[in-house]
């Protein structure tokens, strides 16, 4: 059991929470134990490791450590963000109900429309940034709501606090992915959420080479709950993996205040581009959730979205002229990207619905990353000339 707690800066935790020096050698950085099973010292007396479903130090060690910076007492972690939110999904049983955000992640959406759907939960989907839809949709069958803030790709924020405090008061669990912005820029479980997942495969790895999914409660019977499902289902990262998160959560900190700095600098030269309609950052005092996004978060993160006054032909051209910005689905590495999701992250969303909510096929996606800033707008400043002759 790590001795840091929650009282500690948000960098020290990254760096420390859940991980001592290994006590057999002094190693500082946390073993890899790529075992599947361990010694009894006599038929069921050992040292809390059974079998590595069940329990992996490695594991245990990501999970104290994301759950701390998550401000969270437990943290059950799951192979893919999918499968963490699968676990959270399975709490529920046949014929209940999830109040889902309009635009979460299209894996979410796929997972209760094609999967849980078939094994009995119905769904509704709501704009949890419209504090009467979610009362509205809070009937008696709900039993869930989930959502995201920022979204994906509009990057909509909603207020956590009160979306949370409207499930609370009506008996319905409320879980935040919290993919986006991170626990650096926004903790929900403060904020009155029960649960908090994550797909660690974006910000929280932070390198693009890992894969893996985290969920975090503060409340005893929910972890009892899913660290259940966790070993009963099987669905666990290895330990490698965990070592590779745990590695990036090290420099979480210093990460976002880069991803952030850079975010702000192309989000305010993309809002002087004459071929730019619209830009959607949290951070823009334009953007219709800047308040609450001011609220509830630290800084404004590094997604930006942006509408280019152009058609299909010439948007496919400008995401196709970047050489730094890589045309690729993901976010969250140290590296830049580039995504168009009429044609990429959302080409499953038909025309009409996309078009419905706001985005357009001229509409791209940056993951804006780590490198120098005049590099990074230098690319674009290249691609929009070439896009645009
Ligand atoms: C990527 C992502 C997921 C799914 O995570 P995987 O690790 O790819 O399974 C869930 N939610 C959000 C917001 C994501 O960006």
């Amino acid at each position: 059991m790590s001795t840091h707690n929650n009282t500690e800066g948000f960098s020290t935790r990254a760096i420390h929470a859940g991980q001592e020096p290994d006590p057999t050698t002094g190693a500082v950085m946390t073993p890899v134990y790529l075992t599947s099973t361990y010694v009894q010292s006599a038929p069921g007396v050992n040292q809390g490791f059974e079998y590595s479903r069940t329990h992996n130090p490695t594991r245990t060690a990501l999970q104290e450590c994301v759950a701390s910076l998550e401000g969270g007492a437990h943290g059950i972690a799951f192979a893919s963000g999918l499968a963490a939110t699968h676990g959270v999904f399975s709490l529920l049983s046949q014929g209940d109900r999830v109040v889902l955000g309009h635009d979460v992640y299209g894996g979410t959406y796929r997972l209760l429309a094609q999967v849980m759907s078939r094994q009995g939960l119905t769904f509704e989907v709501v704009d949890t940034t419209d504090f009467e839809a979610v009362r509205a949709a809070f009937e008696t069958k709900t039993q869930m709501v989930w959502f995201e803030t920022p979204t994906n790709p509009l990057l909509h924020v909603s207020d956590i606090k009160a979306v949370c405090e409207l499930a609370r008061g009506a008996g319905v669990l409320s879980v935040v992915d919290n993919t986006f912005a991170t626990p650096y820029l926004q903790t929900p479980l403060a904020l009155g959420a029960d649960i908090v997942v994550h797909s660690m495969t974006k910000y929280l790895g932070g390198h693009s080479d890992v894969v893996g999914g985290m969920c975090v409660t503060n409340d005893a019977q929910l972890d009892e709950r899913l660290r259940f499902l966790q070993n009963a289902v099987g669905a666990v990262p290895g330990p490698l993996d965990c070592f590779l998160v745990l590695r990036g959560l090290k420099t979480l900190a210093v990460r976002m205040e880069r991803h952030c700095d850079n975010a702000e600098a192309i989000a305010a030269w993309l809002g002087g581009h004459d071929k730019v309609r619209f830009v959607a950052y949290p951070g823009r005092s334009d953007h219709p959730g800047h308040e609450a996004a001011a609220t509830q978060m630290r800084r404004f993160g590094g997604m930006i979205s942006f509408d280019v006054d152009a058609d299909l032909e010439t948007a496919t051209r400008l995401a196709s002229s970047t050489k730094l910005f890589a045309l690729a689905e993901s976010l969250g590495g140290v590296e830049s990207l580039l995504d168009h999701p009429a044609s990429m992250t959302h080409g499953s969303v038909p025309r009409e619905e996309r078009l419905k909510s706001g985005f357009t096929d001229g509409l791209l996606r940056l993951s804006v990353g780590l490198e120098d800033i005049e590099d990074l707008v230098a690319d674009l400043k290249a691609a929009f000339k070439t896009a645009f002759p």
